[in-house]
């Protein structure tokens, strides 16, 4: 996720940084030659109890070429880090190992988050698990996700609640959840009555966040003592072509804000969620949305309800994660959900390798992909996105 939006035109770019400018003393002056800086604000991790800073560090990128960045994150206090073994091809989680080798005193600062990608038993998680541990560098991590779960069947099984409680006793995890791209308000209403789910890390944007489904869901896991951790914060970089596009602007600039950071602080002003993880794999976002963390106020209501307008506006261009409608519709034919990412990681996030991500489909299934009929999962898509068009083209761009 990023705050860098789509290129401004010169005129648009003069006025945009003139309203930034008169905004910007509203937002916390932040200097960042002089120490010791600004803490990002904390909150409690769910029930466990642990203080996590609001604002935490995506590592979605080439870490071991960006260790500055880890070193400004603690600086500020933004020392929740969440990275997987298949980020930046296992770059991310290297960098890591590689910073912590160098800066062992820093562990005990660091709420540490790591994933089992592909894991499909007990053993394939102690193997993920010790894998990670050795490119990181250090003995244990505070929280261990299963990945991108679509059915909350994957997570709630025996054996996998055994390993999440061996691992723990053990001291190798603190806590033990899984992340979800895909049926995030039905993985979460189901976690929320297990009981022994310590974390999930969702998407969750201002795309997401109005619906009741996703308020319940949320409710419930806050209830259930369960801490939320939101991802893919940005819903996707605002365009600004058109009269629309450009008012939106105008109105969130406002505030002083750029609209990648009214859109993070849309996501931080529910309390609910304890950290809004984000990308930052560079100075200049890092500081923006440190700022936007710093900034105690409230998104004011009408860069909301502009958010919330844009959101009406542009819902089929934004695929909201249901999987379970679209793809039970073609009767399990096509990844339709993980295609779709897969093609906004290639038109939002640059340090992603979106065709290696699509390169990990069956054979088979990628060849099927542009020749299938779509028209029943079109039906079925309450956003009405132009799921065959889209998937041809991702067939097209990412092979
Ligand atoms: S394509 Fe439509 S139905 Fe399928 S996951 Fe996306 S929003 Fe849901």
């Amino acid at each position: 996720m990023n705050t860098n939006e789509t290129p401004l035109t010169r005129r648009r770019f003069l006025k945009t940084s003139a309203a930034l400018g008169a905004g910007a003393l509203l937002l916390p002056a932040i200097s960042w030659a002089q120490a010791p800086a600004p803490s990002i604000p904390r909150r409690k991790f769910g029930r466990s109890g642990i203080d996590v800073p609001a604002l935490g560090l995506g590592c979605m990128f080439d870490i071991a070429d960006n260790l500055v960045i880890l070193r400004q994150a603690l600086d500020h206090g933004v020392n929740y880090w969440d990275t997987a073994v298949n980020y930046a091809n296992g770059r991310s989680e290297i960098g890591i190992g590689s910073f912590l080798a160098s800066n062992s005193d820093a562990r005990k600062e660091i709420f540490l988050v790591t994933k089992a990608s592909g894991a499909h038993s007990a053993n394939d998680m102690t193997r993920l698990l010790t894998q990670s541990l050795e490119r990181l560098n250090t003995d244990h991590v505070d929280l261990y996700f299963l990945h991108g779960m679509d059915d909350i069947s994957r997570v709630d099984q025996p054996e996998i609640r055994a390993w999440a409680e061996s691992a723990k006793k053990s001291g190798k995890i603190r806590l033990f959840g899984f992340s979800t791209h895909s049926n995030m308000e039905r993985c979460l209403s189901a976690a929320a009555k297990l009981g022994w789910i310590d974390g999930i890390m969702f998407t969750y944007n201002y795309r997401l966040m109005e619906t009741d489904d996703m308020k319940a869901a949320v409710d419930a896991c806050h209830a259930a003592g369960i801490g939320l951790t939101a991802m893919k914060t940005q819903g996707a970089r605002l365009g600004f072509d058109t009269p629309a596009q450009a008012a939106l602007l105008d109105t969130l600039a406002g505030r002083g804000f750029t609209p990648g950071q009214s859109k993070l602080k849309a996501v931080m002003d529910n309390p609910k969620i304890a950290v809004a993880c984000v990308q930052m794999p560079n100075l200049k976002w890092f500081r923006q949305n440190v700022a936007a963390a710093l900034d105690q106020a409230t998104l004011p209501l009408a860069q909301r309800d502009a958010l919330r307008r844009h959101a009406d506006a542009t819902c089929s261009a934004y695929c909201g994660g249901c999987s379970h409608l679209c793809e039970s519709a073609l009767a399990g034919a096509a990844p339709v959900r993980d295609v779709l990412r897969y093609l906004m990681y290639q038109d939002h996030y640059t340090e992603l390798d979106a065709r290696a991500l699509f390169a990990e489909l069956a054979p088979e299934v990628r060849s099927a992909l542009p020749r299938l009929d779509y028209s029943a999962a079109e039906r079925a898509c309450p956003r009405r996105l132009p799921i065959g068009s889209l998937m041809r083209s991702a067939s097209t761009l990412l092979s």
